[in-house]
């Protein structure tokens, strides 16, 4: 089945192309366009790109879409879908409208091409309620003022992927089906994993056999760990203090929370954690600060899902912060030998992807996944577009 998996920005429309039969899937082809204001002309353009490539052949078109309020899961993005991205685009002003834009477009130009919209939030939809309530009045939570959950295909792959390294066939087969057939019961001991997705934007989930229990995301993506340039946790107090104090408007506020916060705001330095560690590494003070407040975070939700999971079989690691960064998981991982977590230095230095960095008597194994989402949502996409050939509604 070749799937393309199309990748919308505000400003730009990235492909890639795939073919996937069964378990294995080969990347055809890629490609992509920025500064775009006409998805419809892009489209078109990709089409053709495809077509003089040899790649005439489209089975489905999958779209990583970010929030949909209710409508969550991995699922044919028909016209419902295009209104849930709309009508949440407040909280995803940077997402929703070219991903409705892009899904309406696929609609136009290649109808008989079965659309499938994956969300972020799909993973989260086991979530219970205690752990994904806000404290709020009822009358908020049905305005749907609520924790979602984002990186969803991300943590998911892990679920799966860690599940088959740990040799937990049972587990990752339930993880792999998790959105056509929901949760499966677990017959045998269970599998308790901390994720961490540690990049331009980062969050830490909880997955109790191959599902999320519990996530450092919330409403929004700006929420949980201290992001590239966006702020994470925040007492709900410090928005209207800081539009008094300083004189902001509630947009004004809100662009500072959005663009200038996160690593930015705390290191003055930059967003990026190469450029925050070299700071660091020549004595900047704010740098280091930005660094330990990260860690910090990543352990403080480390910590609360350990609890939570009644101990951890695995800590993952994912994401560019994640896979290049050793002194980073050195960092997170240092002194939790009380909890049976310890990390070996070479390994943890050699880093191979997919392999165990935890010392000989460390309890709990520690792996680092190399993240792949364009990979994920075509497998998503052709596993929701298989089931429907075999079982049509
Ligand atoms: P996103 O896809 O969310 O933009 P990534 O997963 O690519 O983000 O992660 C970006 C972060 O990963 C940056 O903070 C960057 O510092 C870090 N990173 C990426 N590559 C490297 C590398 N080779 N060495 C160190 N850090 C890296």
């Amino acid at each position: 089945m070749n799937v393309l998996v199309a990748n919308l920005g505000s400003t730009s429309f990235k492909y890639r192309l795939y073919a996937l039969d069964g378990g294995s899937a080969r990347l055809l082809a890629r490609g992509g366009f920025e500064r775009v204001t006409d998805y419809g002309a892009v489209i078109d353009q990709a089409m053709g790109e495809l077509a003089a490539a040899g790649h005439k052949q489209i089975d489905a078109v999958g779209f990583k879409t970010v929030l949909g309020g209710d409508i969550t899961g991995c699922l044919f993005a028909d016209e419902s879908v295009e209104k849930a991205l709309l009508d949440t685009a407040d909280l995803a002003p940077a997402h929703n409208p070219p991903y409705a834009a892009g899904i309406r477009t696929f609609r136009e130009r290649l109808p008989a091409v079965p659309r499938v919209a994956l969300f972020e939030t799909a993973f989260y939809q086991w979530v219970a309620p205690a752990a994904h309530r806000y404290a709020v009045p009822e009358a908020w939570y049905k305005a749907g003022i609520r924790r979602y959950g984002f990186h969803g295909a991300s943590h998911k792959f892990m679920a799966e992927r860690s599940a088959e390294l740990l040799g937990r066939e049972d587990i990752a087969a339930a993880a792999r089906n998790l959105y056509l057939h929901g949760p499966a019961k677990n017959t045998g001991a269970p599998l308790r994993v901390i994720s961490c997705h540690l990049g331009g934007s980062s969050s830490v989930t909880a997955i109790r056999d191959g599902v999320a229990v519990a996530t450092s995301m919330g409403l929004s993506p700006q929420s949980g760990l201290p992001q590239n340039n966006r702020v994470g946790d925040l007492d709900s107090a410090a928005l209207p203090c800081a539009m008094r104090r300083l004189g902001l408007t509630v947009e004004e506020a809100e662009r500072q929370l959005a663009k200038e916060s996160g690593l930015l705001g705390l290191s003055g330095v930059g967003n990026d954690l190469r450029d925050i560690k070299a700071a660091a590494d020549r004595g900047d003070a704010r740098a280091r600060l930005a660094i330990d407040a990260l860690v910090y975070s990543i352990r403080h939700y480390i910590g609360a899902f350990w609890v939570q999971l009644g101990g951890c079989d695995a800590l993952v690691f994912t994401a560019g912060i994640s896979e290049n960064n050793p002194w980073l998981r050195e960092a997170v991982c240092e002194n939790l030998a009380a909890l049976g977590l310890e990390l070996d230095p070479a390994a943890n230095a050699a880093a191979a992807p997919e392999t165990d960095l935890a010392g000989k008597t460390s309890r709990t194994k520690i792996l680092v996944i190399p993240a792949n989402e364009e990979l994920v949502v075509a497998r998503e996409t052709a596993r929701l577009v298989a089931a429907r050939r075999t079982n049509p509604k």
